[in-house]
C-alpha cells in the first residue's frame, strides 16, 4: 500500500518522533502550522474517521488517553486544538487517520 504514514512506522521515511508505543507514534508535522503542531496516528492502517469502527475504535481511544501526555511533553500547558480531518470536503491529504495537536499560540475562534 503506497501509504506515507505506514512508510514512517515502518521507518522507511524519517520523522521527528515524539512518542511511540506498540499501537500509536506521534511525529512533528512537516509543514507545521502552529508552533507545536503534532501528528497521532494508529500504527494500523485506518483510512480516517470514516473507518473508525467496533473492531478497531479501541486504539482510537489509546491515542485520546495519550494526547494530553503527549500536549503536555510538548509545553501545551494552557490549552490545544485537537483536529482530524476527514474526506475531500475537509481537505483531507494523507489517507492514514490523524490527530493534529495544535497549539503554542492563541488559536483563531473561526474554524473553518
Ligand atoms: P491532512 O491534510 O489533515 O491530511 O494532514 C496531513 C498532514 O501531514 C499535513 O499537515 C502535512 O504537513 C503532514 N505531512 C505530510 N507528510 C509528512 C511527513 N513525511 N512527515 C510529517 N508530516 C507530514
Ligand atoms: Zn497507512
Amino acid at each position: 500500500m503506497d501509504c506515507i504514514f505506514c512508510k514512517i512506522i515502518a521507518g522507511e521515511i524519517p520523522s521527528n518522533k515524539v512518542y511511540e508505543d506498540d499501537r500509536v507514534l506521534a511525529f512533528r508535522d512537516i509543514n507545521p502550522q502552529t508552533p507545536v503542531h503534532i501528528l497521532v496516528i494508529p500504527k494500523q492502517h485506518i483510512a480516517s474517521v470514516d473507518e473508525v469502527n467496533a473492531d478497531n475504535s479501541d486504539v482510537v481511544a489509546h491515542i485520546f488517553t495519550m494526547i494530553p501526555k503527549i500536549a503536555k511533553e510538548a509545553g501545551l500547558t494552557n490549552g490545544y486544538r485537537v483536529i482530524t480531518n476527514c474526506g475531500d470536503d475537509a481537505c483531507q491529504s494523507v489517507k492514514h487517520l490523524h490527530f493534529h495537536i495544535m497549539g503554542g499560540r492563541k488559536l483563531p475562534e473561526n474554524m473553518g
